[in-house]
Parts: C-alpha cells; structure tokens; sequence
C-alpha cells in the first residue's frame, strides 16, 4: 500500500508554506504538479529535487492511471496544483479516488486556500457557507446566481478579474442592492485587498476602476443577513 499526499501550496506568499508540506515534498518519490514549469519555481525555492510529471485538468484522465500504476508499485507521490489546495477547483478529486478505489493511503497535508482565506477576512458570516467555485460559464450559469441570490447562508465564489463587474451586474437582477459582499483579491500578495460594502456600492467602485486584475474570491452574505 502506498500514499498518495494532497500537498496544499501557498497562494502567493510562499512563506505560507508549510514546514510538513516541504518535508512530505522531499520525502515522496514522484511529484504530480497541475504545471511543472510553476510549480519549479516553488520546488527550486525550497530546494526541493524530485522526479516531476504534469497531472492537469486536460490529462487527468489519462494521467490517473499512470499515477494509480506508481502507487501500485510501492511509489509514494504528492499531487501539487499551481496553487492553494489540490482538488480544490483544481485537479485532485480524481487522483483521490483513484487511490482510494485501489486501495492506497489519501493524505491531505493541509495549508492555504484562497476559498477559506477570504471567507474568513470577509467579516461575513462563516458559521455556515457554500463554497460554488467558479460559476459554470454558460449552460446553468443563470440559475447558480438566481440560486445564490436566494439563498440565506454566505456563498464564495471564484470569479476571474475580466468577468467580475459583469457578474455583479448580473447578481444585481435578482439580489436587492443592499445586500452585503466581500470582494477580495490578491491575497497574501503584495496589493491584497478586502473591501466589504453592499453590492450597489461595490458594484459603482468596481465599475470606476480603470483595470482590474489579479485573482478574485467573492463571498455574498445569506440574503436575509443584514447589519
Ligand atoms: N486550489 C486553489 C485554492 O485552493 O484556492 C484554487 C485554484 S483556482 C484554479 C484559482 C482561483 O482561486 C482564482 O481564479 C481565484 O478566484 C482564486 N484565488 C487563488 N489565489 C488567490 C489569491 N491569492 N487571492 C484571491 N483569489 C485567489
């Protein structure tokens, strides 16, 4: 039996880097990596030297079986995604199952996650929350955020930068416009920033913004959160 370890990677301070995930890093025989030219850059930081191969969303399927077959011959390997928790809307969940179903170790070495990250600075209620990912880009996109508009209990969203204004626009047709959001960006980075207001206000800052980049974690209060 081997042990294939879910590795969590910082996302973007690498000082965030766990003592454990380096060590289990260095200890493993083979590291599975979402792309193996970003992740040397974290390897090459901690002076980490293993065998890597590419595991990514267009060859998880093929790759799964190349993986199943290491553990199957007593390899031990870490799965790595570019950034923060692997299996989180990042490849995982498939190598996990496969080594669950063949009948290996699944060790998750925990760490950040821009998800619970944001969740947490938000200042909105995280007793309970729905954590949707990226939202589907078109087929059953309408119905997620009618759905989320409705819901009472906080929601978090990753929302790429070019789609960010048009989706607040969007949520604005079937949520009041005082309802509370937390758009937070760049976390653990230099420009990080966490700006909580409600959705029209946020909605006009976001709007004036000349550019707007970086990485984006929305959250959205329940909607009968009010303060
Ligand atoms: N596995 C990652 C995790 O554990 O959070 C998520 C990977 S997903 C492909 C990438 C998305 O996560 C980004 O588009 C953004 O929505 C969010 N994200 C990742 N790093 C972030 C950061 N430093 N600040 C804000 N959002 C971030």
């Amino acid at each position: 039996m081997s042990t294939l370890y879910l590795v969590a990677t910082p996302i973007g301070n690498l000082s965030d880097f766990s003592p454990r995930g380096v060590e289990i890093l260095n200890q493993v025989d083979q590291i599975a990596c979402e792309d193996t030219r970003t992740s040397s850059v974290l390897l090459q930081h901690f002076q980490i030297q293993k065998p890597t191969f590419s595991f990514h969303q267009h060859n998880e399927h093929r790759k799964v079986n190349h993986l199943v077959n290491l553990l199957n011959g007593g390899t031990d390997v870490a799965l790595i995604s570019d950034a923060g928790m692997p299996g989180i809307s990042d490849p995982g969940f498939l190598a996990a199952r496969a080594a669950h179903q063949n009948g290996h170790t699944v060790t998750a070495i925990p760490g950040p996650d821009a998800a619970t990250t944001a969740v947490a600075a938000s200042g909105l209620p995280c007793d309970r929350y729905l954590f949707e990912g990226f939202l589907p880009p078109k087929k059953g996109r309408e119905t997620r955020i009618r759905e989320i508009a409705d819901s009472d209990i906080t929601t978090v969203l990753y929302v790429s930068p070019h789609k960010l204004v048009r989706f607040l626009n969007r949520f604005s047709e079937f949520a009041e416009p005082d309802r509370w959001i937390c758009i937070a960006r760049e976390l653990t980075k230099k420009f990080e920033e966490v700006q909580r207001g409600q959705l029209s206000e946020l909605i006009r800052i976001w709007e004036e913004r000349e550019s707007i980049k970086g990485e984006f974690v929305v959250i959205i209060s329940g909607k009968s959160y009010s303060e």
